[in-house]
């Protein structure tokens, strides 16, 4: 309260500490500009500030160009085991899938590497540098094209990944060692949606152990997987450290990584003062459609989804019902509607819903669609950019309902920190019931979740195990962090 003006301007500029000064703004102008669009509640504990200055101060010492990255990379390309390590430890992220997972994946690596004291480096060909700002000050996340390694090739049947050593006796997790003695100069962790039982054990302590003091872990992922983090014994006293509000780990570390750059920066802020500044609410929906009939009709139309995006809206009175308008309750409110999706059908029926008839309420309810491009592509630059403008705008509205399943809502979600109404997965072309539910938190959804007890050794319900790691509400195997 006794805070100045200026000082609380600077404050949310910086979004509560999480960012530093000293970047140049107008290379980057969301990263400055980010709290104008959006506020938020949650406040990042000291003790996360502390650490993201002891990463950027990590990841400036031993980053591209720096000695020791020219010392680790050539351990790499003399494939040689090294018995000194060195004080730099590397993640490095294999980019792939959309822009949800990947904003999901990217914030589970870095959490990771916070953790286990270790640099974090991004896949440089998946435009990662076309659509994202550098998040760290005076260094590059991006790793070099030299790098040593081809990447590519990584698949869940390398024989260099985690969980076939481990299936061909290579190394032993529980031993702390490899079977030669020497620890391998890198690991690569599948831990894609399709792996399998050994690539798991992963999340388990005495597996963290043994990769505590390998140097460079490659990690191919497109999932969240930060909820089984929380389930790892070692990591817990620090994560409940970092995170005291446990449901905030998204929220917090996707603004600090995420800037998106100027032309989609440039995009969002003239849509949102066009459309969207003026109304007194806005209502975002955000339509992910799985089911197909036939490769032809992948978005629909399909009127059940239409009709459950209209009840969700007016049962959960987050948009007037149609009908004969009470004159004395209509004040020239208006609503504005973000439709996303790749179809425009729905945005369209739900537009001249509202244009050819009056509301209960007498509120104008005027819908907008930023884009629709009929088909996910993503190896092309200038749909992901469309993409990523959505994902932005989404995350400046008042309300939000997402469809389940999707990644999508989920970045949107944890940027804004909304609680959002989740449509569930339609079956057989019915409208589901319940139509949708209110989320338990912010956090997204880890989808190929484990259920393996790593102590007792046999499957076990991972859910249940303490109160803050549950399943989620529209992934029933999935745990998400409440
Ligand atoms: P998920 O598949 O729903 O979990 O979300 P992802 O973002 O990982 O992948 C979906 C991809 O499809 C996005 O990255 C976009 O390329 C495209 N996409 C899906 N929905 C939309 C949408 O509403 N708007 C735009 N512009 N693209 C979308």
């Amino acid at each position: 309260d006794d805070i100045s003006p200026s000082a609380q301007n600077e404050y949310d500029r910086l979004l509560g500490g999480l960012l530093i000064e000293g970047f140049d703004e107008r290379s980057c102008r969301s990263r400055y500009q980010f709290a104008r669009y959006h506020k938020s509640e949650r406040i990042p504990s000291p003790y996360l500030i502390e650490r993201l200055r002891r990463q950027e101060a990590l990841q400036k010492k031993c980053g591209p160009g720096t000695k020791a990255y020219s010392t680790a990379a050539e351990q790499l390309r003399s494939g040689q085991s090294i018995n000194s390590t060195t004080d730099c430890k590397y993640v490095f992220l294999i980019i792939h899938a959309g822009l949800g997972n990947r904003m999901l994946e990217i914030t589970s690596a870095f959490l990771y590497a916070l953790l286990t004291d270790r640099v974090l480096l991004v896949d440089r060909y998946k435009e990662i540098g076309d659509i994202f700002c550098e998040p760290f000050p005076g260094t590059s996340w991006l790793i070099p094209s030299d790098f040593p390694l081809s990447y590519g090739e990584f698949t869940m049947s390398s024989p260099e990944s985690y969980g076939n050593m481990l299936q061909n006796n290579v190394i032993n997790g529980n031993m702390y060692r490899s079977l030669a003695g020497v620890k391998p100069p890198y690991v690569y962790l599948h831990l894609d949606g399709n792996y399998g039982f050994h690539d798991k054990l992963f999340y388990c302590e005495d597996d963290q152990q043994f990769l505590k003091d390998v140097p460079w872990l490659i990690i191919r992922t497109d999932m969240y997987f930060v909820p089984a983090l929380f389930l790892i014994p070692s990591y817990q006293e620090e994560l409940s450290k970092l995170f005291p509000e446990k449901d905030t780990v998204f929220h917090h570390l996707a603004r600090y990584l995420f800037h998106p750059t100027n032309n989609i920066w440039y995009s969002v802020t003239k849509y949102y003062r066009a459309y969207l500044a003026k109304a007194d609410k806005i209502v975002g929906i955000q339509i992910r459609i799985y089911e197909h009939k036939g490769i032809l009709q992948r978005n629909g139309p399909f009127p059940h989804i239409l009709e459950q995006i209209l009840s969700c809206s007016q049962n959960e009175k987050l948009l007037p019902e149609i009908g004969v308008t009470d004159e004395a309750a209509g004040k020239n409110r208006t609503i504005a509607v973000l439709a996303t999706s790749l179809s425009s059908w729905y945005g369209d029926e739900i537009r001249k819903k509202y244009s050819e008839h009056q509301t209960v309420d007498g509120t104008t309810v005027k819908v907008y669609q930023p884009s629709h491009e009929e088909y996910q592509k993503s190896r092309n630059r200038k749909h992901n950019m469309k993409a990523l403008a959505e994902i932005y705008l989404l995350s400046m509205t008042d309300v939000l309902i997402t469809s389940g399943f999707s990644t999508f809502g989920y970045a949107a979600q944890g940027l804004a920190s909304l609680t959002p109404w989740i449509m569930y997965r339609s079956k057989n072309h019915a409208v589901p019931d319940p139509v949708c539910g209110r989320a338990m938190s912010i956090e997204p959804c880890f989808h190929q979740a484990p259920f393996y007890d790593c102590k007792v050794k046999r499957d076990t319900d991972l859910g249940k195990v303490v109160p803050y790691v549950r399943h989620c509400e529209d992934v029933s195997w999935g745990l998400k962090i409440v």
